[in-house]
């Protein structure tokens, strides 16, 4: 589960990670109101469950009031990264001498934590780990040990502090992985750490990311209003109906609508549609025996999806039969209908039998298999990839 910025600050005051103790507000009044209380040039940044909010315009300034409430209304009117924004945390602006990066996570590799740091923050990390990975310093940690006040001071010298400055920073990282393993954190970022104009490090943005498999051994983190939330915040509605008709869905940026049997085949499925050139509008998982209801409801999700151009079907036969699955998919045409064009394979247990179950339906009801086409075996799944992205591009 990830946190939002201004929870996991909360966090970071905990175990004495400085931050600047600014505001979360629901309504641009509000911002308004604390600057007027604070009377100091703020920055103003959307929460929401992403970075890059910096480059995708979700962190504003502002010096008045005035221009506070102004930003306010642009950023809860905006979209960010795709997420409505629902909080703003108004912040003192700080005055930047130098922006770092610090931060803990999992090396799953090895089965070991590591620490990183870089002297270059406020950038995304991931792209220097591409371009230019002799900038991060990484520190190794077995998962039963701790990062001791040596190892910050280590880490703090490489990254240019001297004197006090070695201490501030060596006690920073040191209590950012404390914080890390007290949460059972997947990751504890700061990025940027900033060293301001008047010498002062402050942690300018929080990033955290705990287990959730772990959250029940955090009942403090609810109190403290840091509720479970199933990634709700990042869930779009379809991916809510679906997790309540307890489909495993998600939803992808393409226009092709994936109706694939279990999940490797939905995998392999999609990479099928990469290859040809097609995209994905999502990610879907039918396997484990679905009733005919289970099919109407997943079929609804993807006819109903205003990207869908196209349907990509292929159903491969194990336990769950392809005659039970052409019964299903029958009964979803008859009371429901399809709008969108539908490529669909049946290979493995019964697959000649739902085929024929499907041309025996055409017969009686050409109508409703107007945008279907039906293949068994004989079709390899190259062509049907390929039939599907024809078959969007044409819609
Ligand atoms: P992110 O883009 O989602 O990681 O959001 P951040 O909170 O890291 O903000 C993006 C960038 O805005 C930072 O890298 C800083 O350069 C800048 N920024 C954030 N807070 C402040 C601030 O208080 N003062 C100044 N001058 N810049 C800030
Ligand atoms: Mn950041």
């Amino acid at each position: 589960m990830r946190l939002y910025e201004y929870e996991a600050k909360k966090l970071f005051t905990q175990f004495g990670i400085p931050v600047t103790s600014g505001e979360v507000v629901e309504r641009k009044e509000q911002a308004k109101a604390f600057v007027e209380r604070l009377d100091k040039p703020v920055v103003l940044k959307a929460q929401i469950l992403s970075g890059g909010r910096g480059k995708a315009g979700g962190v504003k300034f502002a010096r008045s009031a005035k221009e506070a409430e102004e930003k306010a209304g642009e950023l809860f009117g905006a979209k960010i990264k795709g997420f409505p924004v629902k909080k703003i945390l108004v912040d003192q602006k700080l005055e930047i001498e130098k922006e770092f990066y610090l931060g803990v996570t999992l090396d799953r590799v090895n089965y070991k934590l590591v620490m990183l740091a870089c002297s270059e923050g406020g950038v995304e990390i991931e792209e220097i780990a591409r371009k230019d990975p002799q900038k991060i310093k990484k520190i190794s940690v077995e998962v039963d040990q701790t990062f001791h006040s040596f190892q910050g001071n280590a880490l703090a010298a490489w990254l240019g502090a001297r004197g006090d400055n070695l201490k501030t920073v060596g006690k920073i990282a040191v209590s950012l992985f404390k914080l890390f393993k007290q949460y059972d954190a997947k990751l504890a970022e700061i990025n940027p750490l900033i060293l301001t104009k008047d010498g002062k490090y402050v942690a300018a943005d929080a990033r955290m990311s705990v287990d959730d498999d772990a959250l029940f051994r955090h009942p403090e983190l609810a109190e403290m209003g840091i509720e479970k939330r199933h990634e709700e915040g990042e869930m779009t509605e379809r991916e809510k109906q679906a997790r309540e008709w307890e489909i495993p869905y998600l939803d992808l940026d393409g226009d092709i609508g994936m109706f694939p049997g279990g999940a490797g085949f939905g995998i392999m499925g999609n990479d099928f549609i990469h290859y040809f050139g097609g995209r994905p509008a999502n990610f879907m998982d039918s396997g484990g025996g679905p009733t005919p209801e289970r099919l109407a409801k997943m079929l609804i999700l993807l006819d109903e999806n205003p990207n869908v151009k196209a349907i990509f079907g292929a159903r491969f036969g194990g336990i769950s039969r392809c005659d039970d699955f052409a019964k299903g998919v029958v009964m979803f045409l008859k009371e429901h209908g399809l709008s969108k064009p539908m490529v669909l394979r049946m290979t493995g247990n019964m697959w000649q039998e739902g085929v024929k179950i499907f041309k025996e339906e055409k017969k009686r009801n050409p109508d409703i298999f107007k945008n279907i086409e039906i293949h068994g075996i004989e079709t390899p799944i190259e062509e049907i990839s390929k039939r599907a992205v024809e078959l969007e591009k044409k819609a």
